[in-house]
């Protein structure tokens, strides 16, 4: 018997999944005709795929204890329990790869040979193209009662305090704290520093939202809430806890003038001090920021100013921003480089070249994407379970014939308890991959093409395209042959940089 640990994630994220203990079950099914022992189970619960294992207790635990229990394969119900975005997915099969492990799911069967890295691959990008359409319908959603004035998701910030009638939740504004907002923000126009402020917020004994005393930052952060001047910001990456940027969301502001506290000369008043205040320490996003692996380390390389001297050029660098792998320089002593204008302007091109690839064959790849999703939902067996729950009912029926024809009634009537039990559990089965079924629904050429016109609009800007890189490439660079690889929605393409 093959040593084995089953692994389940249960995530708020989507609606309608599977249990963490359904998924343990027909895990456990699995390796009882596949001839696996389980030997431990793991599991996460409510928290993304798209965070590392750093943020997954049940996940870590896993990888520390592989050695101790001593199993070689992971069981899981479905790849995407295990990651939902490419980037963390690989990394995380690559640690497993050194760890001698080997990940299976009980649901996505993978051939052997060369064609397994290709549809172990589409299973990941399936995945991840859906978790966004999940998101982005959230958001929507969000997005739209926001902008119908709720407050879904806000919390109520110093100055303001939260209430709740006719079941809807609002916020006001707290006529005892938000004297001391606009104090805060006077004396920060009149040049007090931040520490003193915060030592002033404390000596009140004024607390942040999480219950912590007032820091440097707080106050920043404080500082620079655009709902003191009557304007409401929302936008994902603040509402998420620690996950990720989604690549689709949309930042709303709504104005809330009922909610001024700050007058609004005042706040941008303290606006342009703090730009000056923070000048140089300020972190600017460029474009391939924590992006592109280096290919020798795996450790994400970095930009680095170079200058024109001599020797510098004599290894024919261009002077100016280059990326360069700081652990590789550190640990081997030196490192390549490649320009940055470089391979932005490569990564760029490569961009608009696969949208519009895309958006020319849109028919074949929403075909590729739906027969995907089409082999996802046969693997939900539905029609076997309805076949299940007709025979069952028919064994029912029978014993209820025997039973009114007086035969053995005792077993008769526990036969009959059980064969119900049976049904319900099958009902349940039904439900739950109906539900996942719903989600499973086909991609049409109008959603991709839409998808895609936001898409190639977030390439105009540095920030927002450095979003999409994030969410939907994955990149590595050998400095020493110049050897770049991206892979977009599965597609791999090398250049020589
Ligand atoms: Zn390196």
């Amino acid at each position: 018997m093959k040593r084995a640990a089953a692994y389940a994630r249960f995530s708020s994220d989507r609606q309608n999944e599977l249990s963490n203990q359904d998924q343990i079950e027909r895990i456990f099914v699995y390796a009882k005709t596949n001839d696996f022992q389980i030997v431990r189970t793991y599991q996460d619960e409510e928290l993304s795929g798209f965070l590392g294992p750093e943020h997954r207790e049940g996940l870590r635990s896993l990888m520390q204890e592989s050695k101790r229990y001593n199993f070689q394969y992971i069981l899981v119900w479905n790849f995407d329990r295990f990651a939902r975005s490419r980037r963390i997915a690989q990394n995380l099969k690559q640690e497993l790869k050194e760890m001698g492990l080997e990940l299976i799911s009980v649901t996505q069967a993978l051939p052997t040979g060369s064609s397994r890295v290709l549809v172990e691959s589409l299973y990941e990008g399936v995945a991840e193209w859906y978790s966004w359409n999940f998101a982005e319908n959230v958001m929507r959603g969000t997005i739209a009662s926001i902008k119908r004035g709720d407050f879904a998701g806000i919390h109520a910030p110093f100055g303001y305090k939260d209430v709740r009638d006719e079941k809807k939740r609002h916020i006001i504004i707290d006529k005892e704290t938000a004297p001391f907002v606009r104090q805060v923000f006077e004396a920060y126009v009149n040049g007090e520093s931040l520490s003193k402020l915060a030592a002033m917020l404390n000596e009140q004994g004024y607390q942040t939202i999480r219950g912590n005393p007032y820091s440097i930052d707080a106050v920043s952060w404080m500082l620079k809430n655009p709902l003191y001047k009557g304007i409401l910001v929302y936008n994902n990456k603040r509402s998420k806890k620690r996950g990720e940027k989604n690549p689709f969301t949309e930042v709303v502001t709504v104005e809330h003038p009922e909610l001024t506290i700050v007058p609004p000369e005042t706040w941008e008043r303290a606006q342009r001090l703090r730009r000056a205040h923070q000048g140089i320490r300020s972190q600017k996003v460029y474009l391939l920021k924590g992006l592109v692996q280096c290919a020798k380390c795996g450790h994400y390389i970095t930009r680095h100013y170079r200058g024109a001297n001599i020797q510098d050029q004599q290894y024919g660098y261009t002077p100016g921003k280059n990326y360069t792998c700081n652990w590789c320089k550190k640990h081997y002593g030196r490192s390549g480089m490649v320009g940055e204008q470089k391979l932005n302007q490569l990564v760029m091109n490569h961009m608009h070249k696969i949208f519009n690839d895309i958006e020319t064959n849109v028919d074949s790849f929403v075909a590729h994407v739906n027969k995907e999703l089409k082999d996802k939902r046969e693997r939900l067996a539905i029609d076997r379970i309805l076949g299940e729950i007709a025979d069952i009912n028919e064994r029912i029926k029978n014993i209820t014939h025997a039973i009114e024809m007086g035969k053995g009634i005792n077993t008769l009537l526990d036969r009959l308890e059980e064969l119900q039990n049976e049904k319900a559990r099958a009902e349940t089965n039904l439900r739950e991959s109906r539900a996942i079924e719903k989600q499973l629904e086909e991609f049409s050429a109008e959603y991709v093409l839409g998808n895609l016109e936001t898409l190639k609009g977030k390439m105009n800007s540095i920030e927002t395209a450095h979003e999409v890189l994030k969410g939907i490439t994955t990149m590595k660079v050998d400095l020493d042959s110049r050897v770049f690889e991206i892979v977009v929605f599965n597609m791999v393409s090398t250049f020589a940089v």
